[in-house]
Protein backbone atom coordinates (compact mmCIF):
# COMPACT_ATOMS: atom_id res chain seq x y z
CA UNK A 1 0.00 0.00 0.00
CA UNK A 2 1.08 3.65 -0.79
CA UNK A 3 -0.01 7.03 0.62
CA UNK A 4 -0.02 10.35 -1.56
CA UNK A 5 -1.48 13.73 -0.76
CA UNK A 6 -3.52 13.45 -3.93
CA UNK A 7 -5.03 10.93 -6.23
CA UNK A 8 -6.74 12.02 -9.01
CA UNK A 9 -8.46 9.21 -11.51
CA UNK A 10 -8.12 9.76 -15.29
CA UNK A 11 -5.63 11.88 -17.01
CA UNK A 12 -7.89 13.37 -19.67
CA UNK A 13 -7.53 17.20 -20.02
CA UNK A 14 -9.00 17.83 -16.66
CA UNK A 15 -6.37 15.42 -14.97
CA UNK A 16 -3.71 16.57 -16.65
CA UNK A 17 -4.06 19.87 -15.91
CA UNK A 18 -4.81 19.22 -11.86
CA UNK A 19 -2.09 16.81 -12.41
CA UNK A 20 0.72 19.49 -13.60
CA UNK A 21 -0.33 22.36 -11.19
CA UNK A 22 -0.16 20.21 -7.88
CA UNK A 23 3.21 18.84 -8.75
CA UNK A 24 4.56 22.38 -9.14
CA UNK A 25 2.91 23.31 -5.75
CA UNK A 26 4.94 20.17 -4.46
CA UNK A 27 2.13 18.21 -3.25
CA UNK A 28 2.26 14.80 -3.66
CA UNK A 29 0.29 13.46 -5.99
CA UNK A 30 -0.68 10.24 -8.47
CA UNK A 31 -2.62 10.11 -11.60
CA UNK A 32 -4.23 6.81 -12.38
CA UNK A 33 -5.00 6.35 -16.14
CA UNK A 34 -6.94 2.96 -17.59
CA UNK A 35 -6.49 3.75 -21.43
CA UNK A 36 -4.24 6.45 -22.68
CA UNK A 37 -3.13 9.76 -21.12
CA UNK A 38 -5.36 12.71 -23.49
CA UNK A 39 -8.52 10.88 -22.77
CA UNK A 40 -11.38 11.97 -25.00
CA UNK A 41 -9.66 14.37 -26.74
CA UNK A 42 -7.76 12.26 -28.77
CA UNK A 43 -11.05 11.92 -30.77
CA UNK A 44 -10.90 15.23 -31.54
CA UNK A 45 -9.93 15.91 -35.25
CA UNK A 46 -9.75 19.66 -35.20
CA UNK A 47 -9.75 21.66 -32.33
CA UNK A 48 -10.32 25.60 -32.98
CA UNK A 49 -11.21 26.45 -29.92
CA UNK A 50 -8.32 25.85 -27.15
CA UNK A 51 -6.51 29.22 -26.75
CA UNK A 52 -2.87 29.33 -28.57
CA UNK A 53 -3.01 27.16 -31.37
CA UNK A 54 -4.63 29.72 -34.13
CA UNK A 55 -4.68 27.55 -36.99
CA UNK A 56 -6.50 24.48 -34.82
CA UNK A 57 -4.85 21.60 -33.74
CA UNK A 58 -5.35 17.80 -34.53
CA UNK A 59 -6.58 16.24 -30.62
CA UNK A 60 -4.00 13.94 -30.68
CA UNK A 61 -1.55 15.88 -31.27
CA UNK A 62 -2.51 17.94 -28.65
CA UNK A 63 -3.51 14.71 -26.33
CA UNK A 64 0.47 14.26 -26.58
CA UNK A 65 1.65 17.97 -26.21
CA UNK A 66 -0.48 17.75 -22.83
CA UNK A 67 1.58 13.98 -21.95
CA UNK A 68 4.44 16.00 -22.96
CA UNK A 69 4.02 18.69 -19.83
CA UNK A 70 3.13 15.75 -17.27
CA UNK A 71 5.82 13.22 -17.91
CA UNK A 72 8.32 16.42 -18.31
CA UNK A 73 7.35 17.95 -15.39
CA UNK A 74 7.39 14.56 -13.31
CA UNK A 75 4.03 13.90 -12.46
CA UNK A 76 3.69 10.09 -11.21
CA UNK A 77 1.82 8.13 -13.63
CA UNK A 78 0.23 4.92 -12.97
CA UNK A 79 -1.25 2.95 -16.23
CA UNK A 80 -3.99 1.48 -14.16
CA UNK A 81 -7.41 1.64 -13.91
CA UNK A 82 -8.84 2.61 -11.10
CA UNK A 83 -11.77 -0.63 -10.07
CA UNK A 84 -13.11 1.20 -6.68
CA UNK A 85 -12.81 3.94 -4.68
CA UNK A 86 -13.71 3.74 -0.63
CA UNK A 87 -13.30 6.60 2.16
CA UNK A 88 -12.76 5.56 5.08
CA UNK A 89 -14.08 8.55 7.42
CA UNK A 90 -10.26 9.75 7.04
CA UNK A 91 -9.04 8.62 3.95
CA UNK A 92 -9.52 7.20 0.47
CA UNK A 93 -8.91 3.98 -0.67
CA UNK A 94 -7.73 3.90 -4.14
CA UNK A 95 -7.52 -0.02 -5.44
CA UNK A 96 -6.56 -0.77 -9.11
CA UNK A 97 -6.07 -4.61 -9.94
CA UNK A 98 -2.15 -4.51 -8.45
CA UNK A 99 -2.31 -1.87 -5.91
CA UNK A 100 -4.42 -0.09 -3.09
CA UNK A 101 -3.35 3.75 -2.72
CA UNK A 102 -4.84 6.03 0.33
CA UNK A 103 -5.06 9.54 -0.50
CA UNK A 104 -6.68 12.67 1.71
CA UNK A 105 -7.68 14.66 -1.44
CA UNK A 106 -9.48 12.72 -4.46
CA UNK A 107 -10.16 14.19 -7.51
CA UNK A 108 -12.57 12.83 -10.13
CA UNK A 109 -11.56 13.22 -13.48
CA UNK A 110 -13.20 9.96 -15.32
CA UNK A 111 -15.14 11.88 -17.68
CA UNK A 112 -18.06 10.21 -19.97
CA UNK A 113 -19.09 6.81 -20.97
CA UNK A 114 -20.45 6.59 -24.22
CA UNK A 115 -24.30 5.34 -24.53
CA UNK A 116 -24.64 2.03 -26.01
CA UNK A 117 -26.66 0.95 -28.58
CA UNK A 118 -29.36 -1.36 -27.35
CA UNK A 119 -29.31 -5.38 -26.60
CA UNK A 120 -31.79 -5.57 -28.91
CA UNK A 121 -30.27 -4.02 -32.22
CA UNK A 122 -27.00 -6.18 -31.93
CA UNK A 123 -26.61 -9.92 -32.57
CA UNK A 124 -23.73 -10.99 -30.20
CA UNK A 125 -21.33 -11.98 -33.14
CA UNK A 126 -21.33 -7.89 -33.65
CA UNK A 127 -20.72 -6.72 -30.39
CA UNK A 128 -16.91 -6.59 -30.64
CA UNK A 129 -16.80 -5.07 -34.38
CA UNK A 130 -19.08 -2.15 -32.76
CA UNK A 131 -16.97 0.94 -31.61
CA UNK A 132 -17.35 4.22 -29.65
CA UNK A 133 -14.47 5.63 -30.24
CA UNK A 134 -12.73 6.90 -33.39
CA UNK A 135 -9.14 6.46 -32.25
CA UNK A 136 -10.08 2.55 -31.33
CA UNK A 137 -10.53 1.80 -35.24
CA UNK A 138 -6.53 2.77 -35.52
CA UNK A 139 -7.02 4.98 -38.56
CA UNK A 140 -8.53 2.88 -41.01
CA UNK A 141 -8.00 3.31 -45.20
CA UNK A 142 -10.50 2.58 -47.98
CA UNK A 143 -13.19 1.23 -46.19
CA UNK A 144 -16.54 1.77 -45.63
CA UNK A 145 -18.25 2.93 -42.72
CA UNK A 146 -20.97 3.92 -40.81
CA UNK A 147 -21.63 5.91 -37.75
CA UNK A 148 -24.90 6.89 -35.78
CA UNK A 149 -25.55 10.02 -34.21
CA UNK A 150 -26.13 13.72 -35.28
CA UNK A 151 -24.20 15.76 -32.69
CA UNK A 152 -20.79 17.01 -32.83
CA UNK A 153 -18.72 13.79 -32.43
CA UNK A 154 -20.68 12.30 -35.24
CA UNK A 155 -19.54 14.70 -37.55
CA UNK A 156 -16.10 15.14 -36.14
CA UNK A 157 -15.85 11.69 -36.50
CA UNK A 158 -17.11 11.81 -40.27
CA UNK A 159 -14.65 14.30 -41.03
CA UNK A 160 -11.79 12.40 -39.43
CA UNK A 161 -12.43 9.08 -40.94
CA UNK A 162 -13.14 10.74 -44.60
CA UNK A 163 -9.84 11.72 -45.30
CA UNK A 164 -9.50 8.30 -46.27
CA UNK A 165 -12.36 6.08 -45.76
CA UNK A 166 -16.16 6.62 -47.35
CA UNK A 167 -18.28 7.21 -44.85
CA UNK A 168 -22.42 7.65 -43.77
CA UNK A 169 -24.05 9.04 -41.32
CA UNK A 170 -27.22 8.26 -40.08
CA UNK A 171 -29.31 9.55 -37.83
CA UNK A 172 -32.81 8.84 -37.20
CA UNK A 173 -34.53 11.98 -37.05
CA UNK A 174 -34.47 15.25 -39.25
CA UNK A 175 -32.94 17.00 -36.20
CA UNK A 176 -29.14 17.69 -36.55
CA UNK A 177 -27.09 18.88 -33.29
CA UNK A 178 -23.76 19.87 -34.42
CA UNK A 179 -21.85 23.20 -34.78
CA UNK A 180 -23.21 24.39 -38.26
CA UNK A 181 -19.62 24.52 -39.30
CA UNK A 182 -18.91 20.71 -38.78
CA UNK A 183 -22.32 20.59 -41.05
CA UNK A 184 -20.91 22.86 -43.74
CA UNK A 185 -17.61 20.97 -43.94
CA UNK A 186 -19.39 17.14 -44.28
CA UNK A 187 -22.23 18.23 -46.62
CA UNK A 188 -19.29 19.39 -48.96
CA UNK A 189 -17.31 16.33 -48.29
CA UNK A 190 -17.76 14.39 -51.30
CA UNK A 191 -16.50 11.15 -48.87
CA UNK A 192 -19.41 11.64 -46.39
CA UNK A 193 -23.21 10.50 -47.22
CA UNK A 194 -25.62 12.21 -44.65
CA UNK A 195 -28.86 10.20 -43.91
CA UNK A 196 -31.68 11.76 -42.23
CA UNK A 197 -34.44 9.88 -41.01
CA UNK A 198 -32.61 6.53 -40.99
CA UNK A 199 -32.67 4.56 -38.09
CA UNK A 200 -30.51 1.32 -37.19
CA UNK A 201 -32.74 -1.38 -36.38
CA UNK A 202 -30.07 -4.16 -36.30
CA UNK A 203 -26.49 -4.66 -36.72
CA UNK A 204 -25.19 -8.39 -37.28
CA UNK A 205 -21.80 -9.52 -38.04
CA UNK A 206 -21.08 -10.68 -42.15
CA UNK A 207 -17.72 -11.91 -42.87
CA UNK A 208 -14.37 -12.09 -41.30
CA UNK A 209 -14.57 -8.53 -40.00
CA UNK A 210 -17.73 -6.88 -41.81
CA UNK A 211 -21.21 -5.75 -40.82
CA UNK A 212 -24.67 -5.82 -41.89
CA UNK A 213 -26.69 -3.33 -41.07
CA UNK A 214 -30.74 -3.61 -41.39
CA UNK A 215 -32.12 -0.23 -41.79
CA UNK A 216 -35.67 1.96 -41.86
CA UNK A 217 -35.34 4.85 -44.37
CA UNK A 218 -38.03 7.17 -44.17
CA UNK A 219 -40.26 3.59 -43.89
CA UNK A 220 -38.51 1.48 -46.14
CA UNK A 221 -36.23 -1.28 -44.87
CA UNK A 222 -32.70 -1.40 -46.07
CA UNK A 223 -29.80 -3.15 -45.62
CA UNK A 224 -25.97 -2.04 -45.50
CA UNK A 225 -22.81 -4.09 -45.52
CA UNK A 226 -20.08 -1.50 -43.80
CA UNK A 227 -16.57 -2.31 -42.72
CA UNK A 228 -17.01 -0.65 -39.57
CA UNK A 229 -19.65 1.23 -36.99
CA UNK A 230 -19.12 3.80 -34.85
CA UNK A 231 -21.92 5.01 -32.53
CA UNK A 232 -21.79 8.45 -31.00
CA UNK A 233 -25.48 8.91 -29.70
CA UNK A 234 -24.54 10.66 -26.81
CA UNK A 235 -21.99 10.35 -23.51
CA UNK A 236 -22.53 9.65 -19.93
CA UNK A 237 -21.06 10.68 -16.61
CA UNK A 238 -18.75 7.85 -15.59
CA UNK A 239 -18.85 7.27 -11.63
CA UNK A 240 -18.61 3.94 -11.66
CA UNK A 241 -15.19 2.46 -9.30
CA UNK A 242 -16.53 5.15 -7.05
CA UNK A 243 -18.37 2.68 -3.92
CA UNK A 244 -21.95 3.49 -3.41
CA UNK A 245 -21.15 4.38 -0.04
CA UNK A 246 -18.83 6.87 -1.28
CA UNK A 247 -21.05 8.05 -3.81
CA UNK A 248 -23.88 8.83 -0.89
CA UNK A 249 -21.32 11.46 0.66
CA UNK A 250 -19.86 13.34 -2.65
CA UNK A 251 -21.44 16.07 -2.37
CA UNK A 252 -20.78 16.91 1.47
CA UNK A 253 -17.07 15.72 0.38
CA UNK A 254 -16.99 17.63 -2.17
CA UNK A 255 -18.50 20.70 0.07
CA UNK A 256 -15.26 20.23 3.13
CA UNK A 257 -12.91 20.00 0.16
CA UNK A 258 -11.75 16.51 0.08
CA UNK A 259 -13.45 15.52 -3.32
CA UNK A 260 -13.46 16.97 -6.40
CA UNK A 261 -15.27 16.22 -9.81
CA UNK A 262 -13.54 17.90 -12.99
CA UNK A 263 -13.76 18.07 -16.11
CA UNK A 264 -16.74 16.23 -18.52
CA UNK A 265 -17.84 14.01 -15.69
CA UNK A 266 -19.63 17.65 -14.39
CA UNK A 267 -20.09 19.68 -17.05
CA UNK A 268 -23.20 18.71 -18.56
CA UNK A 269 -23.23 19.76 -22.18
CA UNK A 270 -20.43 21.82 -21.18
CA UNK A 271 -17.95 19.66 -22.39
CA UNK A 272 -14.70 21.00 -23.74
CA UNK A 273 -11.28 20.79 -23.24
CA UNK A 274 -10.55 24.60 -21.96
CA UNK A 275 -13.31 24.37 -19.37
CA UNK A 276 -11.64 20.75 -18.31
CA UNK A 277 -8.69 22.62 -18.41
CA UNK A 278 -9.73 25.26 -16.34
CA UNK A 279 -11.56 23.15 -13.91
CA UNK A 280 -8.49 21.26 -12.72
CA UNK A 281 -6.19 23.99 -12.27
CA UNK A 282 -8.85 25.31 -10.38
CA UNK A 283 -8.85 22.06 -8.21
CA UNK A 284 -5.40 22.43 -7.55
CA UNK A 285 -5.36 25.75 -6.46
CA UNK A 286 -8.12 25.26 -3.53
CA UNK A 287 -6.25 22.01 -2.71
CA UNK A 288 -3.04 24.11 -2.46
CA UNK A 289 -4.82 26.35 -0.49
CA UNK A 290 -6.72 23.90 1.42
CA UNK A 291 -2.85 22.42 2.31
CA UNK A 292 -1.22 25.76 3.00
CA UNK A 293 -4.07 26.68 5.68
CA UNK A 294 -3.64 23.22 7.43
CA UNK A 295 -7.00 22.28 6.90
CA UNK A 296 -6.31 18.94 5.57
C1 LIG B 1 -15.08 13.71 -31.44
C2 LIG B 1 -14.79 14.72 -30.38
C3 LIG B 1 -14.36 15.99 -30.75
C4 LIG B 1 -14.09 16.95 -29.76
N1 LIG B 1 -13.69 18.17 -30.17
C5 LIG B 1 -13.40 19.12 -29.26
C6 LIG B 1 -12.97 20.41 -29.66
O1 LIG B 1 -12.83 20.69 -30.84
N2 LIG B 1 -12.73 21.33 -28.69
C7 LIG B 1 -12.85 21.05 -27.36
O2 LIG B 1 -12.60 21.92 -26.54
N3 LIG B 1 -13.25 19.82 -26.94
C8 LIG B 1 -13.55 18.86 -27.86
N4 LIG B 1 -13.98 17.61 -27.45
C9 LIG B 1 -14.26 17.40 -26.02
C10 LIG B 1 -12.99 17.07 -25.20
O3 LIG B 1 -12.35 15.96 -25.75
C11 LIG B 1 -13.40 16.82 -23.77
O4 LIG B 1 -14.12 17.94 -23.27
C12 LIG B 1 -12.19 16.59 -22.86
O5 LIG B 1 -11.41 15.52 -23.32
C13 LIG B 1 -12.66 16.32 -21.42
O6 LIG B 1 -11.57 16.08 -20.60
P1 LIG B 1 -11.75 15.27 -19.22
O7 LIG B 1 -10.39 15.21 -18.64
O8 LIG B 1 -12.83 15.88 -18.42
O9 LIG B 1 -12.29 13.83 -19.63
P2 LIG B 1 -11.73 12.76 -20.66
O10 LIG B 1 -10.97 13.39 -21.75
O11 LIG B 1 -12.89 11.92 -21.01
O12 LIG B 1 -10.69 11.91 -19.80
C14 LIG B 1 -11.09 11.02 -18.79
C15 LIG B 1 -9.99 10.00 -18.59
O13 LIG B 1 -10.26 9.23 -17.43
C16 LIG B 1 -9.90 7.88 -17.69
N5 LIG B 1 -10.64 7.04 -16.74
C17 LIG B 1 -12.00 6.95 -16.57
N6 LIG B 1 -12.30 6.09 -15.59
C18 LIG B 1 -11.11 5.63 -15.12
C19 LIG B 1 -10.76 4.70 -14.10
N7 LIG B 1 -11.70 4.06 -13.36
N8 LIG B 1 -9.45 4.46 -13.85
C20 LIG B 1 -8.49 5.11 -14.57
N9 LIG B 1 -8.76 5.97 -15.57
C21 LIG B 1 -10.05 6.24 -15.83
C22 LIG B 1 -10.31 7.67 -19.13
O14 LIG B 1 -9.63 6.57 -19.70
C23 LIG B 1 -9.89 9.01 -19.75
O15 LIG B 1 -8.57 8.97 -20.23
C24 LIG B 1 -14.25 16.63 -28.39
C25 LIG B 1 -14.67 15.35 -28.02
C26 LIG B 1 -14.94 14.40 -29.01
C27 LIG B 1 -15.39 13.03 -28.61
Amino acid sequence: MIYRTVGIIGAGPSGIAAGVQLTRYGIATVVFEEKAVGGLLRNANWVENYPGFPNGIKGIELAYRMEEQLRGIGVELLAQGVRRVEWDGKLFRVFTSELEVMCEVLIVACGTRPRQLSERQVHPSARRRIFYEVVDLNQPRHTKIAIIGAGDAAFDYALNLAAENQVEIFNRTDIRRCLPLLWERAKNNPAIRYMPQTEVLWVEAEGEKGLRLTLSRRGDIETRSVDALLVAIGREPRLDCLDPALCRQLEALETSGRCYRIGDVKNGIFRQTAIAVGDGLRAAMQIYHTVMEGCL
